[in-house]
């Protein structure tokens, strides 16, 4: 992988440059909290921000989007607005690049998904590193550093921000600016090191991951789940705001007096009452605590047998999300029996 520096004040100038490549988008601030969004002013990106409300994943599963229309005598036409249009997705944090890996082996893996990968295929990501807070483990949870899934990946080592070109179309990219990067010397090597045993040490949450699997298998009885169920307003949220939470649901709309309509596609959740719901009229998590059971299950268990690790990235976002406060790391410290979770 080719590492190359570019100074901070050129950052502005490359913004500028690689609009040729597509839109760009970055986080910006709302009502004191960020979301990826259409620039429309480069002064609007936010870099330093600590997590956008919605993760890169809407650009990728939109919540709501038309996969086909139908008539009949004209059969199916699939919908491909804004398939093709490209997009580069500026100050992608380490943990949603990687949740975007995550999803790659869902929809571009065993079943493809023809309207994810061609977005995924026009979409890129120009990452970025940055610093844990209190409800950051992404650490714990493998993914606060990514070596794929980016076109080029920023880190910010004081005078420079030093850059990991990850794909053909990122090498493209540094190309078209001309001379703007350098190569690095050793001491900015140092730079970068320095960074990243600071980083290390910033992080104020540790969970344990190892043996979680087994661990779930052994208290998959445990009195936290009917606790939890009791707590939990099935509200969605968690899911909603996930980066690797994949569940949808498809609905027609028929137009009225016709055969005519069209199917879409929208983010469901497995905390949904009606999410295991069949037409017989049978619940197959009908209980509050099945579901938000299921959903850890998922997450620490289920996926890790199929994929061979955890479908959660510890970003925090659900953390922040939930009107109740239920927290995923005091859950899990709690099924390991640790007590030390008041300071969280
Ligand atoms: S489960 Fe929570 S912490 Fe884990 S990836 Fe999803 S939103 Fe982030
Ligand atoms: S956000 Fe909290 S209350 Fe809402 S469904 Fe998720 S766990 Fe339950």
């Amino acid at each position: 992988m080719k590492i190359l520096k570019l100074p901070k004040e050129k950052l502005d100038l490359f913004a500028s440059v690689v609009q040729q490549f597509g839109e760009l988008h970055a986080p910006v601030e709302q009502d004191g909290r960020y979301v990826f969004k259409r620039l429309t002013r480069w002064s609007d990106a936010r870099l330093e921000y600590d997590r956008t409300i919605l993760p890169p994943k809407k650009y990728f599963l939109p919540p709501r989007e038309a996969l086909f229309r139908y008539r009949p005598g004209e059969g199916f036409v699939p919908n491909t607005d804004g398939l093709d249009q490209r997009i580069i997705l500026f100050g992608v944090h380490a943990c949603d690049v990687y949740a975007i890996n995550i999803l790659d082996r869902v929809f571009a893996g065993k079943y493809k998904d023809p309207y994810y990968q061609a977005r995924r295929k026009n979409i890129a990501i120009i990452g970025i590193d940055c610093l844990p807070d209190k409800q950051c483990f992404c650490r714990s949870m493998r993914a606060d550093f990514v070596d794929h899934g980016f076109d080029l990946f920023f880190y910010d080592t004081g005078d420079y921000y030093q850059a990991l070109v990850g794909t053909a179309l990122g090498d493209d990219m540094v190309l078209a600016t001309g001379n703007l990067f350098e190569p690095v010397d050793a001491a900015e090597i140092d730079d970068y090191k320095r960074r990243s045993w600071n980083k290390r040490r910033a992080f104020q949450v540790d969970v344990e991951i190892r043996d979680l699997p087994e661990i779930f298998e052994m208290e998959y009885q445990s009195e936290i789940w009917d606790e939890l169920g009791e707590k939990c307003l099935s509200c969605g949220s968690c899911s909603m705001v996930c980066p690797t939470c994949y569940c949808y649901d498809v609905a027609d709309d028929v137009e009225l007096g016709s055969r005519a309509g069209k199917r879409t596609r929208l983010w469901d959740s497995c905390l949904f009452a009606s999410h295991a719901l069949v037409g017989s009229g049978e619940n197959f998590r009908g209980s509050r605590s099945s579901r938000i059971k299921y959903r850890f299950y998922h997450k620490q268990r289920g996926f890790v047998a199929e994929y061979g690790r955890p479908s959660c990235v510890g970003c925090g976002r659900c953390v922040s999300a939930c009107p109740v406060h239920i927290d995923v790391v005091q859950v899990i410290d709690r099924l390991r029996r640790v007590e030390d979770v008041a300071s969280r």
